[in-house]
């Protein structure tokens, strides 16, 4: 039966492109975290569209499940493969051609396995912008940024993935293939087809293509950093931001004192420009005008949240070279807390308003229940988008941290999340690190009409079964 399925898989995707040997599976049968290590029955590795509808049909006639993946970069343990030996890992990666840019319509076409670097890269070459952002953009795929709705840096201004798409290609749980690749802003034709497939962590179906929203590229681009001593001083600087800079406010990214600390210690050659405080917000301004005019608005910005005591040391990058060196330091946390060890990841949201409130709770209900616990704490303040991670005390064992303290630290968190009226995942869904965690948070009839998309998508079970649901 089993081979039959392989020997069918072979002929419709190549010999080389079904992936048997346990070393060639390795490197997609571990989630970027290390927490999850899968065993697949084999990765296959489609090169069209017309041959994922036929590797999933014919998992289909012989009842196998089907884990779609890009880049493997998902933080929750979506994209890897159960210990079964049993599941089919379809891996997109060698779908990865840009299909159509329509410069006057402002939309790209491109194929699921592209890297989202790849697909930023066609449209600058266009003279536009494709505006999602991630540190693992040079990894990730858009097919990964949809199945998930990536957030990032720029959703502020530009919105999630699922706001910049505009149409989709799926290949659905019997192996039809939906061509709903639209380029259209207005579309009122009934339910929102493609708005079901984005953020289904491939539950529902295999995204194949997308059409994706660009932008004009921006002229002047000013990035700054800004030490603050309160959170509350960074809400006042992200108002002040707001009214003064308007939609010409592209990044606001807050960082505790922990968080640099960490990239100091694993990357002492990334630079740090101002000293290490307890809060420091990285801001971006990205504007049509000149970079000359942009400095002046964001400077005045900055001189009047000093004025009103919100930031003590600031600095404004004086060229392209050192305003990436500033996102760097952002962005390179994530891999600096990977360095220091394991560790109990939160990735929430909130009413804007509502988070110095929650930190200072969330903080001192930590400290009390786990003593000597840190918070690792940064990340997309003007999207009320925390990563609020709890790290081991200093010398404790991170493996047996995470296994004796997760339970008490999401309990902790997502009770103070709840209370305010947040979500326990904002941009890096539910997979499996999440599944049995949101029943808790999500309401009895919200779990019902997602169990009954499922059931009417996929009644078999078959597409990445035990993720999500
Ligand atoms: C250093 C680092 C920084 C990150 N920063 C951010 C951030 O700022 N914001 C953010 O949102 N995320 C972030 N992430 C998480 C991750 O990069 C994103 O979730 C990304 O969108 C996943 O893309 P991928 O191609 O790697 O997907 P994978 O990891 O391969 O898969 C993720 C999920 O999508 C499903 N899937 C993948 N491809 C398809 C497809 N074609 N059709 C259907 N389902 C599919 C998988 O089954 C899985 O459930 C970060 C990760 C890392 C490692």
């Amino acid at each position: 039966m089993t081979t039959d399925l392989l020997h069918a898989l072979r002929h419709c995707v190549g010999d080389r492109h079904v992936l048997t040997k346990a070393q060639d599976r390795a490197p997609f049968e571990l989630d970027w975290r290390k927490r999850w290590q899968g065993h697949a029955l084999a990765v296959v590795q489609p090169a069209s569209t017309a041959q994922v509808a036929e590797a999933v049909r014919l998992c289909a006639q012989h009842g196998v499940t089907v884990v779609p993946q890009g880049g493997n970069t998902g933080l929750v343990g979506g994209g890897v493969p159960d210990a079964s030996g049993r599941q089919v890992l379809l891996s997109l990666r060698r779908m990865n051609i840009v299909r159509h840019i329509d410069a006057d319509n402002l939309t790209l076409t491109a194929e699921a396995g592209c890297l989202l670097q790849q697909a930023q890269e066609a449209a600058r070459q266009a003279g536009l912008m494709f505006p999602l952002s991630l540190a693992s953009e040079g990894t990730c795929t858009l097919g990964g940024n949809l199945a998930t709705n990536a957030g990032g840096t720029q959703v502020l201004r530009f919105g999630n993935a699922r706001d910049l798409c505009l149409g989709l290609e799926v290949v659905t749980a019997d192996g039809l293939i939906w061509d709903g690749l639209s380029g259209l802003r207005k579309d009122n034709t009934g339910y929102d087809l493609k708005s079901l497939f984005v953020g289904s962590e491939g539950t529902l179906g295999i995204i194949t293509a997308a059409t994706l929203k660009l932008f004009p590229a921006p002229r002047g681009t000013i990035t700054a950093l800004a030490t603050c001593t309160e959170l509350a001083d960074a809400l006042g600087l992200l108002n002040l931001a707001r009214r003064s800079l308007d939609a010409e406010l592209t990044g606001f990214e807050v960082m505790n004192a922990l968080s640099r600390s960490l990239v100091a210690t694993h990357f002492p050659s990334i630079r740090q420009p101002v000293p290490v405080a307890p809060w420091t917000v990285l801001l971006e301004l990205s504007s049509t005008d000149e970079d000359a005019v942009a400095r002046d608005r964001l400077t005045a910005c900055l001189t009047v949240a000093s004025d009103q005591g919100w930031i003590h040391d600031a600095v404004l990058a004086d060229n392209l070279a050192q305003s990436q060196g500033l996102w760097h330091l952002r962005e390179s946390i994530s891999m600096a807390q990977a360095a220091e060890g394991l560790n109990i990841k939160h990735d929430i949201a909130l009413p804007v308003s509502a988070i110095p409130d929650f930190v200072a709770h969330t903080d001192a209900a930590l400290a009390a229940a786990i003593p000597g616990v840190r918070l690792v704490n940064f990340g997309h303040l003007g999207d009320g988008n925390l990563h609020y991670n709890v790290q081991a005390p200093i010398g404790a064992d991170p493996a047996r941290f995470l296994v004796e303290q997760e339970a008490l630290a999401n309990r902790i968190v997502y009770d103070n999340v709840a209370a305010r009226g947040g979500s326990i995942s904002a941009e890096h869904g539910i997979g499996q690190l999440k599944r049995d965690t949101l029943p808790t948070y999500r309401s009895p009839i919200a779990l019902q009409l997602m169990r009954q998309v499922k059931q009417a998508l996929d009644p078999q079970g078959l597409m990445n079964p035990g993720r999500l649901l």
